[in-house]
């Protein structure tokens, strides 16, 4: 892991000389939260939050150590309190522009207390409905893909079944935020012609009564990212799901085994870290005002041949790069 870590320090500093603004960088962060679901995105314009953990003030806490100091949007993907537990610190911790959520609200005090203080705090609120979109900067587009105009009804778990889903697209990289989503929610998704997805947020924190094999041929994830506590009760991941995410080639991540995990997207090509939070968050990070400036050279930077664009084909992207690191030795 440390040499993982090292390599994409080195790959990091290499990147800063050649694209010193990170302009059209995006970072997906996994945070580590136990039993329970909170991922980041974060783009040069954009900040967004997709629910809270369940530890009351530790989602807060980790956005601070990650240099967030404010949302443009955060999401709870739907009211269960492994999702929605440290939401209310998160909302006290730090201005909000917009809350998205299922529309489905829940008994439980933890639900009413956040909906009072997004009262109390004037934030504008608004029920997430399929086809909504939200730009997040020039080369990112969320979109959410459900629930729709109705929710599902009469599903094993309905506050499951109507988890906000959203996808990310950066460019040519894609990404799926399933919140709890199950079989009936897939099978929505199926019905809407869902396409392939380079990183998977796996539903449900691994389930068995998600990401089946019809959903996994539809979807043909490159990478799948696994959000639970080691040796939880309710046994997630389930085997079999992880089994058939293997079969179908996917990469798994979890943050059982892998702690906090971060997904790097030049709108070309993903990179995925992993490691504690004090290691991810001490990187090199262009959106973390409290991460280290990244090495100044000790010669002229160097100039690339051509300059990178966004149209680049991956091969030149990789060979240039490659260069510039070399050319750093
Ligand atoms: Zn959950």
């Amino acid at each position: 892991m440390h040499r993982q870590l090292l390599k994409y320090a080195v790959a990091f500093a290499a990147l800063c000389v050649a694209i010193p603004a990170w302009a059209g960088m995006l970072v997906v962060d996994m945070l580590d939260v136990g039993q329970g679901d909170s991922l980041l995105i974060r783009t040069a314009d954009k900040t967004v939050l997709i629910d809270a953990g369940i530890k009351k003030a530790q989602v807060a806490s980790q956005l601070r150590r990650l240099g967030v100091d404010h949302l443009d949007l955060v999401v709870a993907t739907h009211p269960h309190a492994d999702h929605i537990g440290g939401m209310t610190e998160v909302l006290n911790a730090f201005d909000i522009d917009l809350y998205l959520d299922s529309g489905l609200p829940h008994t439980t005090q933890t639900y009413l207390t956040l909906m009072q203080a997004i009262e109390a705090k004037g934030i504008t609120y608004r029920t997430a409905n399929v086809g909504l979109q939200l730009k997040l900067g020039d080369e990112a587009t969320l979109t959410v893909l459900h629930p729709g105009e109705n929710h599902l009804i009469g599903t094993r778990s309905d506050l499951n079944s109507n988890s906000v889903v959203l996808r990310l697209d950066h460019e040519d990289v894609s990404f799926l935020f399933t919140g709890d989503a199950e079989d009936p929610t897939e099978q929505t998704l199926i019905r809407s012609n869902i396409q392939h997805i380079d990183v998977l947020k796996v539903a449900h924190h691994g389930s068995g009564h998600s990401t089946s094999d019809a959903f996994i041929r539809a979807t043909t994830p490159t990478y799948a990212l696994v959000s639970c506590a080691a040796d939880n009760r309710y046994g997630h991941p389930a085997p079999a799901t992880m089994k058939r995410l293997r079969q179908a080639g996917t990469q798994i991540y979890r943050t059982d085994l892998s702690g906090h995990i971060r997904v790097l997207s030049d709108g070309d090509t993903a990179e995925l870290l992993e490691g504690t939070l004090g290691q991810i968050a001490g990187m090199v990070d262009p959106f973390n005002a409290l991460a280290p400036v990244a090495p100044t050279p000790t010669s002229a930077p160097v100039a690339l041949a051509e300059p990178l664009t966004k149209k680049q084909p991956r091969q030149q992207k990789n060979a240039a790069r490659k260069a510039t690191r070399e050319a750093r030795r």
